[in-house]
């Protein structure tokens, strides 16, 4: 069933996806023990794309021993200056070849070229941003008493294991990758088992960037076993994870049994998106149905949910409603404004949530149906739904449905709209939108978020820390946070 519009693809990405895949370990490309392998699909139209190899207990023993070794034999050794040279050299060629890791993304994931696009310059970025902080590990020295030498150094942690969702695939491999490297850890990475095929170009990236071996370690398959087995694995010193509550939760748990391993947590999100009645509409009409539906809405730290302050409610909910209605859906490769979301099962869960909305009395304005248009018949479409709804005890308001569903509430007060957007377990991201900038810092002040965006929405760099609170994860990614998760500080006492 060859379905993919295969002539509009590069020869390389076309002769990359016919090429058998394998495990990559020690710089080399191997075949997985037991030989499994499980298909990686194309959310818009249902195509087997490739054959990925399963990585079981045993492969990943393997590939947590060669970056043990290169980090004890190689990358310790390797200079600042080389490292960074490596890092940006593999910049360098991801921009060479971002076409073929945009239309990786794109049929393996299913988002439009132009988003693919934007996570392929944002993984880049992140390379060429901390190449420069491998040369900036410093430490601190103390002035505590006389005839003595007080100071800390930065040291790596040895072996990293990152694990990565499949809602940005590349992007967020890119954001645990590049600060590990740079702090000099050794890597077994493992993409989700629903999204391996960019990940797995980019080790042919790695190998062409000329790592020693071992430096990098690439390795495929779901959470049990491939995923469980790099986690308790005794020789790993440091997992990054990013992914659901539920899954990040279970990880700590084991952590806290088996290794206390050092940790970090990028997990779910439910933020509010909050407009006071002196906001700039136009600009808020710019942006909500963009942070409402971006990706299909699965993306961790779109505001899910609105709060709207009563004067503004009716208009501002029309503008949602016409601006989102006017999304165009499709194949990704025909760059449609929102692509399918990632798997039939993932779409029965969202349109249970929309079930369970809907019983629960919220006020459906918008879709809530999986799409019925023939072209797209054999993709997960599902267009943009919004209800209306109050009581934020729901499951609708509650839960991180992950998809494209947004609850819309209206409020009267400050003191009441922080009540609401703080009533949530989660902690991600939040935004407030208001030109009084006495709202704007008492927002930040009360919100209990890692993120608050005034004025706009979802917004990163590479050097601006990302991290949630509460549910949302535990640790942060970027800036020189990242730098402080990959590495642990020695502290020295020198009597002279
Ligand atoms: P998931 O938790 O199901 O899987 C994430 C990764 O963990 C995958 O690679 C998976 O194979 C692996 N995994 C699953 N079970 C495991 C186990 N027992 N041990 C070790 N690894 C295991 O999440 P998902 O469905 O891939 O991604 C969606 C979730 O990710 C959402 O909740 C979203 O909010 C979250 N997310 C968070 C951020 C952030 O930065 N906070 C960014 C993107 C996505």
């Amino acid at each position: 069933m060859a379905q993919t519009n295969y002539s509009i693809l590069q020869k390389k990405t076309v002769k990359f996806l016919r090429s058998k895949k394998h495990l990559f370990i020690n710089n080399q490309w191997v075949s997985p023990i037991n030989n499994t392998y499980f298909p990686a699909t194309n959310p818009a139209d249902g195509e087997v794309l490739s054959e990925i190899p399963l990585a079981d207990k045993y492969d990943v023993d393997k590939a947590v021993e060669a970056a043990q070794v290169a980090f004890e034999t190689q990358w310790i050794k390797t200079s600042p200056e080389k490292k960074s040279r490596l890092i940006w050299r593999l910049s360098d060629l991801m921009e060479r070849d971002k076409q073929v890791l945009m239309e990786l993304e794109t049929i393996d994931n299913g988002k439009p070229l132009d988003k693919a696009e934007y996570d392929v310059d944002s993984a880049i970025k992140h390379f060429k941003y901390y190449a420069g902080w491998a040369t900036k590990l410093e430490g601190s020295t103390f002035p505590i008493t006389q005839h003595s030498l007080v100071y800390t150094k930065r040291e790596p942690l040895g072996v990293a294991a990152l694990i990565v969702p499949w809602n940005f695939p590349l992007m967020i491999a890119t954001w645990k990758l590049a600060p590990a490297l740079a702090c000099g850890n050794c890597c077994v990475l493992k993409p989700s088992e629903k999204t391996s095929l960019s990940t797995l170009y980019l080790g042919t990236l790695i190998q062409e960037s000329g790592f020693p071996e071992g430096v990098v370690n690439i390795i495929t398959g779901g959470g049990i076993p491939t995923g469980s087995s790099l986690v308790t694995h005794p020789s790993v010193n440091k997992i990054s994870f990013t992914g659901s509550t539920k899954v990040g939760k279970q990880i700590n748990g084991l952590n806290a049994h088996y290794n206390l391993k050092n940790i970090s947590l990028e997990l779910g999100g439910k933020s509010p998106n909050v407009i006071f009645s002196d906001a700039d509409l136009e600009a808020v009409g710019n942006s909500l149905h963009w942070s409402s539906f971006y990706n299909s809405g699965q993306e961790c730290t779109l505001g899910s949910r609105i709060y709207i302050q009563k004067p503004i409610f009716d208009q501002v909910v029309e503008q949602l409603k016409n601006q989102s209605q006017k999304l165009t859906i499709g194949n990704g490769l025909d760059n449609p404004d929102l692509g399918p979301l990632i798997d039939r099962q993932h779409l029965d869960k969202v349109l249970k949530y929309i079930d369970m909305g809907v019983k629960d009395g919220g006020e459906l304005i918008l879709g809530g149906e999986k799409l019925n248009i023939e072209s797209l018949n054999k993709g997960n479409f599902l267009g943009p739904t919004i209800f209306i709804h109050d009581d934020d005890s729901l499951p609708i308001v509650q839960d991180e449905i992950f998809g494209p569903v947004v609850v819309v509430s209206s409020f009267d007060s400050f003191e009441q709209v922080i009540d609401r957007s703080n009533s949530s377990n989660f902690g991600l991201t939040s935004a407030v939108w208001t030109k009084s900038h006495s709202t704007a810092l008492k927002f930040v002040d009360a919100i209990n978020a890692g993120t608050v965006w005034i004025n706009g929405y979802d917004q990163f760099n590479p050097a601006v820390p990302f991290g949630g609170f509460k549910d949302s994860g535990i640790g942060k990614e970027m800036g020189k946070n990242a730098i402080e998760e990959y590495t642990r500080e020695k502290a020295v006492w020198f009597n002279y």
